[in-house]
């Protein structure tokens, strides 16, 4: 119990300076609840916290990670969450916008000139590494990738 305590102050801390104690993405990852509650991301939606947003339209925000993992690296959200918290919570009502995400991934690529190619990323539930429960792809490129991923 103490310890998930402190991956939650951890992760509270690289919400408020980049640090050498930021717990790492799978700290953060671990200690993230699964929850349909308010994420950070609500907040950088509703521009309570800065971001830099790179795409936006009706649907979709696109704005980079604030730990990047490539020299390029985006994270793609639906502007409402409607119970997308995770991938593994997609129904059918879902296709539409999960399909306008995927295509807003390939604009953002191309916008970022990413001709050689890139990856996209969703990471789902503890397993998977998610720590922010509010559907996101993650854009990368800029670098080789390896395979298989960590
Ligand atoms: P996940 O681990 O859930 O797949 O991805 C969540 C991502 O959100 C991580 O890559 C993390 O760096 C990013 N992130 C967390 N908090 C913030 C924030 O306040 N601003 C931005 N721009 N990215 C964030």
């Amino acid at each position: 119990m103490a310890s998930r305590s402190i991956c939650r102050l951890a992760l509270v801390r690289s919400h408020l300076s980049p640090n050498p104690l930021m717990a790492s993405e799978k700290d953060a990852a671990l200690s993230a609840a699964p929850s349909d509650s308010p994420t950070i991301f609500d907040k950088i939606m509703k521009k309570e916290i800065p971001s830099t947003v790179v795409y936006e339209d009706d649907v979709a925000l696109a704005f980079r990670d604030i730990s990047p993992q490539a020299p390029t690296h985006i994270l793609i959200i639906p502007k409402v969450k409607d119970g997308l918290t995770g991938l593994s919570k997609a129904e059918e009502r879902h296709c539409e916008i999960l399909g306008r995400l995927l295509y807003t991934a390939k604009l953002v690529a191309k916008q970022e000139g990413l001709e050689d190619g890139f990856r996209v990323v969703i990471n789902d539930g503890p397993s998977g590494c998610q720590s922010v429960y509010h559907l996101h792809i993650h854009l990368l490129g800029g670098r080789q990738m390896n395979w298989p991923p960590g």
